[in-house]
């Protein structure tokens, strides 16, 4: 998008749902579909009289992540209550952090800028209100009280909305990496809020923002982007001034509409949180997670360049999702060397054809690593072209049992009887019967029109229902053609 003389200038505020089992100060269960008002208890209630814990497991992830994007960590950090009221927040405040976060001043690279992180903090989430069931009550539940979430704010260093879902799509992947969230923005495991404001590109000074919230999808992020730059834009070109907003987003008009005037710091009245004490990180904490950090993406697509030699491209796509990655290495498991790239081009393209055109997770998919390296032996061995390879492949998807003999590639060449004739004989009376039949074609060829070669030879795959070597054919065929005189 152009803006003549403005540019954004865009922050992010993500919220990543922590994968611990209980939540983040009690030990109730963090399962997203139990039935409403199962998972709760005199602490996440908010009963007078109640502690809170705090998980451990919510701070390892926590540091996971601080660590993985170059935060500084603080080695002891405080909660405190951020009050408010609402209906789906029993105990009238939540447990965050404040001015003393356990990660900040990190950064995260994408393609190649950097992009500040302010910080990271713990906090726990609120319950949901629930208006569709009827027009005149809204429903609690209070299953998601307490459920650990932490927050990662970014510097204002975004400059697009492209740039803004490249690090959003970065910082799903990490999560999802690091094993901390799953990732699933639909079911609000990642959400995210976008401050935006616009300014005259000669101009150092920021102009004033507005937040618009629960962003859920990428789709999103960049339409109301692009929906609020215009907006603003508009109105600095007017002579007008942006108030400072909070704002949703409407999906169907794609349009930004004001929900409150923005509120500060003080209205929240934050103190520090009475109940519980101090979190300390040492030295040795943080030295140990570091050292069971996961492999990340750009260690894993460097790895895949060294031991399987195929192009950085390549090792770029397939490191994008963790699973497809696992998934490659198992195929590679399976096959020679040789086949290295054959296994990427299959996982590449016919794989996740299928993922998308079946809007499908790599952990649902039907064919296993294992059957799906016996077709690329087939192929590396001669027995099957690699057009044969696809119609198996086809056949494998229909059988949706994983464990079932009958998806082994093997067996359907076999059954199918689709192996590849090698038998020269076998050939040549196929290249003898399309010669007959084609005798004007013949003809033209040995007068000069060299290109109806390929013509033949797709006649003789034909006649072999492309069971024959394509290679085969085409030296017989030009060696036949020399010899025959047309009868
Ligand atoms: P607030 O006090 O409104 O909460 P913060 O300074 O805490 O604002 O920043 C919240 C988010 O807004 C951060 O992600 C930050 O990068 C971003 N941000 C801050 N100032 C601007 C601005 N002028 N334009 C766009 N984003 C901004
Ligand atoms: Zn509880
Ligand atoms: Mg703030």
């Amino acid at each position: 998008m152009d803006n003549g003389k403005y540019e954004p200038v865009i922050g992010l505020e993500v919220h990543a749902q922590m994968k611990t089992k209980s939540k983040a100060f009690c030990k109730c269960s963090t399962e997203y579909n139990a039935p409403p008002n199962t998972n709760v208890c005199p602490v996440c209630l908010g009963h007078p009289g109640t502690l809170p814990v705090l998980n451990k497991n919510l701070v390892e992830f926590i540091l996971r992540l601080g660590l993985a994007t170059n935060c500084t960590i603080r080695d002891r950090s405080i909660f405190a209550r951020k009050n408010y009221f609402y209906p789906d927040l029993p105990k009238g405040y939540q447990i965050s952090q404040y001015d003393q976060p356990v990660c900040y001043d990190g950064y995260l690279e994408i393609e190649g800028s950097k992009i500040g992180i302010t910080r990271i903090h713990m906090e726990e989430d609120s319950g949901k209100s629930i208006h569709d069931f009827s027009t005149d009550d809204s429903l609690v539940d209070l299953n998601r009280c307490g459920v650990p979430l932490i927050e990662i704010v970014s510097e204002p260093d975004i400059k697009s909305p492209k740039q803004a879902t490249e690090y959003l799509s970065k910082l799903k992947q990490l999560v999802v990496y690091l094993d901390i969230c799953d990732g699933n923005m639909e079911e609000g495991s990642l959400r995210c809020d976008v401050n935006i404001s616009v300014k005259a590109k000669d101009s150092k000074k920021f102009g004033t923002k507005c937040e618009i919230k629960n962003l859920n999808s990428f789709k999103n992020v960049t339409d109301a982007l692009e929906y609020e730059i215009k907006r603003q834009t508009e109105v600095l070109e007017k002579g007008g001034g942006v108030i400072h907003q909070t704002m949703t987003y409407d999906a169907k008009s794609k349009t930004t509409s004001p929900m409150r005037s923005k509120e500060e710091a003080h209205d929240y009245r934050y103190f520090p949180e009475p109940d519980l004490v101090r979190v300390f990180v040492d030295q040795e904490w943080k030295n140990k997670i570091k050292s069971e950090l996961p492999e990340l993406p750009e260690q894993k697509a460097e790895r895949f360049v060294k031991q399987y030699k195929i192009p950085s491209y390549d090792a770029e796509v397939l490191t994008q999702d963790r699973a497809i990655a696992d998934y490659f290495e198992n195929v590679c498991k399976g096959v020679g060397e040789k086949s290295f790239k054959a296994a990427s081009n299959w996982v590449m393209t016919e794989v996740m054809r299928v993922l998308n055109e079946e809007k499908l997770e790599i952990a649902d998919f039907r064919i296993n690593g294992k059957n799906l390296s016996i077709l690329i032996n087939l192929i590396a061995e001669g027995k099957i072209s690699n057009n044969i390879a696809k119609e198996v492949y086809a056949e494998m998807l229909k059988i949706t049992d994983l464990s079932d003999e009958k998806q082994n590639p093997e067996f359907i060449v076999k059954e199918k009887n689709l192996l590849q004739l090698t038998d020269s004989a076998e050939i040549e009376s196929a290249i003898k019967k399309i010669i007959n039949e084609n005798p004007n074609e013949v003809k033209r060829y040995k007068n000069g029109e060299t290109k109806l070669l390929g013509f033949l030879v797709g006649k003789v795959m034909k006649e072999t229902s492309g069971k024959a070597n394509p290679k085969t054919v085409n030296d017989l065929l030009k060696q036949i053609l020399l010899i025959s005189n047309l009868r």
